[in-house]
């Protein structure tokens, strides 16, 4: 991690906590995150909880002043219309959100969304005024017949079709053989990506938005294993699944330092 970024922790609540569950997280979370906050000041931590909940979060972050970030989950690549079931960027603006995740592994394969389309989705936030954290990772098979970072870096070239320098994402690189499996990638393995990724994402917006461009690490990550990931020169933070929903586990993560 270099000083030139701020790390992002950053908590994907999937399918998980209702709006009143929610409530009740992010509160708790807050308190933990405040008593510890002078500690690491320079650390952003932000939540992806469901669409339904990102109301109530709202209202809370900016009633109590958290220092609290939140994104959606996903995006339309359309603006407004006839798509049943879709929230676009605008509507994410709306309420505040500062991020929305994009291209994660279960959207790619439960829901077969293709480069073309996540490339379309990271653009619409984008243009919304939302920043895509745009997910990349190989699947075991493809380590059978690629290098590590061959398929992350062809995804993360797709996603980036659209992108000048200036723009601002993050990516994650979350392997999705390490995802929910209790077993991470090794920091090394990490970097190794990592650093691969940057230069895809140099060559597509150049060396100064790359600079300041945050990677992070995704898959199993747990507060007795993000140390390792955070000294990583190229990991700038972490996308953090199953672990983000213990406020306990998930402030410890953010309290890394
Ligand atoms: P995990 O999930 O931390 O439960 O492995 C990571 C993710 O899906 O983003």
């Amino acid at each position: 991690m270099s000083d030139a970024r701020t790390p992002l922790i950053a908590g994907n609540w999937k399918m998980n906590f209702d709006h009143l569950q929610a409530i009740a997280f992010v509160q708790k979370l807050a308190w933990s995150l405040r008593d510890a906050r002078h500690d690491f000041d320079d650390v952003e931590v932000a939540v992806f909880p469901p669409f339904t909940d990102l109301r109530s979060v709202q209202t809370l972050v900016q009633a109590d002043k958290l220092e609290l970030k939140y994104g959606g989950q996903d995006v339309s690549t359309h603006v407004s219309g006839a798509f049943t079931g879709e929230i676009s960027a605008t509507f994410l603006k709306k309420l505040d959100a500062e991020y929305v995740i994009v291209g994660h592994s279960e959207r790619r394969y439960r829901h077969v969304e293709s480069d073309e389309t996540i490339a379309a989705k990271a653009k619409a936030a984008r243009d919304g005024g939302i920043v895509p954290l745009i997910c990349v990772g190989e699947t075991a098979k493809d380590l059978e017949r690629h290098e590590p970072s061959a398929v992350p870096a062809n995804q993360l070239r797709g996603a980036l079709i659209d992108f000048k320098p200036g723009d601002e994402f993050v990516v994650a690189y979350e392997p999705v053989w390490a995802i929910g499996a209790g077993s991470p990638a090794t920091p090394e393995q990490a970097q190794n990506v990592a650093s691969v990724l940057r230069e895809v994402v140099r060559q597509a917006v150049g060396d100064e938005t790359a600079a300041k461009t945050r990677i992070l690490y995704g898959g199993s990550v747990k507060s007795d294993n993000i140390v390792g990931f955070m000294k990583c020169p190229d990991v700038d933070g972490v996308l953090v699944g199953g672990a983000s929903l213990d406020v306990d586990e998930f402030s410890a993560i953010a309290r890394y330092k």
